[in-house]
């Protein structure tokens, strides 16, 4: 299966792309994370996204697709793009790189959720530096206070979970990455609507069920 999940910072994108890959069994390809890694390793590519992400702003488009075409290379079988396309401009160039393979999306999923609960998920959001694994101060606790449930140590508070860097990344989703919804309505693509805007479990028997139906 080839996903896409859609929906703002904060909606729960990698968490519920965790439970859809640990029951169909594809590639996770988060954007984030591959530019983190890009980071730590001090790449040219990190070093180019690094100030863009520590403001909330967008890396650059032509960055980003080259990056993600390449991961999605490395996944034939099957995927869930996480955080990717953001704008149209990287839509587009999603879709050219797959016609160009013969391939396409089976779906979008895309998570809905109002501005209001954001900014509590992601200033107490925590996650594990080691093996990325995505934990909540409130709505989903490690089994040890501060500590990653799969023994890897201390989990950190990403540097741009301030107050202030969250209002920004939603500004920009709001002006440039929103409409990428609209961008596949318009190609007639499948899209699964989901209320993400209720408890984590509840979201994701939600998303699995739509998945289970398309997959018939
Ligand atoms: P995204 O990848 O879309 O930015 P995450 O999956 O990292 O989102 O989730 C952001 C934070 O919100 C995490 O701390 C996560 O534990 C928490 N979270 C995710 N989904 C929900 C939900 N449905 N209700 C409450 N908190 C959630
Ligand atoms: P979240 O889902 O919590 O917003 P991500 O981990 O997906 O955060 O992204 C962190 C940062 O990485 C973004 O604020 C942005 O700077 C950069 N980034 C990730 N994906 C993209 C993308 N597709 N296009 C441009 N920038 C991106």
């Amino acid at each position: 299966m080839k996903l896409i999940l859609l929906g703002p910072p904060g909606a729960g994108k990698g968490t519920q792309c965790k439970r859809i890959v640990d029951k169909y069994g594809m590639g996770h390809l988060s954007s984030g994370d591959i530019l983190r890694a890009e980071r730590k390793a001090n790449s040219e590519l990190g070093q180019k996204a690094q100030s863009y992400m520590d403001s909330g702003a967008l890396v650059p488009d032509d960055l980003i697709i080259d990056m993600m075409i390449a991961a999605i290379k490395k996944a034939p079988s099957g995927y869930v793009l996480d955080g990717f396309p953001r704008t149209v401009v990287q839509g587009e160039g999603l879709d050219a790189a797959l016609e160009k393979a013969g391939e396409k999306i089976d779906a979008i999923v895309n998570l809905q959720v109002p501005d209001e609960p954001i900014m509590d998920r992601m200033t107490g959001r925590r996650s594990c530096p080691e093996c990325g694994a995505v934990y909540h101060v409130v709505n989903l606790k490690p089994k040890a206070d501060g500590q990653c449930d799969a023994g890897c140590g201390a989990l950190t508070q990403r540097k741009d979970d301030t107050p202030e860097v969250v209002s920004y990344r939603l500004k920009t989703y709001h002006e440039q990455t929103a409409a990428v919804v609209g961008y596949y309505q318009g190609k007639g693509n499948t899209i699964l609507d989901i209320d993400a805007n209720q408890d984590i479990d509840k979201v994701t028997a939600s998303v699995l069920g739509k998945l289970d139906a398309l997959n018939g």
